[in-house]
């Protein structure tokens, strides 16, 4: 028998992959950041990444992406990197500890921990600060495989 609660976890397990997976991701090289949600007349919302900063920063990409997707699924108005208040890009941030995969999180991790920042550092706190933040979430998610 299909109860109301089997109906309601189906419903929330559902949401986030659906989303993940209608939400176009598409590389621009000329893009002045790592990644950034657009709005999208057809998708609704597209994500725009930079390729040539993504081969640089290996894995970590992935996690950025995963952020952005953050920014969709949790319904924040769509804005430039930079633009969000803290507390929305925490939970961004939260967002892809719980989604992204664990060696994308830990790579992501260890850029921060190495000083690595986006342009406007203040708005995501100081990179050690991003860093040991993203461990604690990784680790409230069960999703932390570094030190
Ligand atoms: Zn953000």
């Amino acid at each position: 028998m299909i109860t109301l609660r089997k109906i309601v976890s189906l419903v929330l397990v559902l949401i986030p992959l659906t989303s993940w997976a209608q939400v176009p991701e598409i590389a621009d090289p000329n893009l002045n950041d790592i990644a950034m949600v657009q709005p999208h007349p057809q998708y609704e919302a597209v994500i725009i990444y930079n390729p040539i900063i993504c081969q640089q920063i290996g894995a970590a990409c992935g996690f950025f992406r995963a952020h952005e997707h953050g920014h969709i699924t949790l319904g924040h108005q769509f804005m430039h990197p930079g633009a969000y208040p803290a507390q929305r890009e925490a939970q961004a941030d939260e967002w892809a500890a719980a989604n992204a995969h664990p060696h994308e999180i830990l790579a992501a991790y260890n850029l921060f921990k190495n000083g690595w920042s986006s342009i406007k550092w203040w708005i995501y706190g100081h990179p050690v600060h991003r860093a040991a933040r993203l461990r604690q979430y990784a680790i409230n998610y069960g999703r932390w495989v570094g030190p």
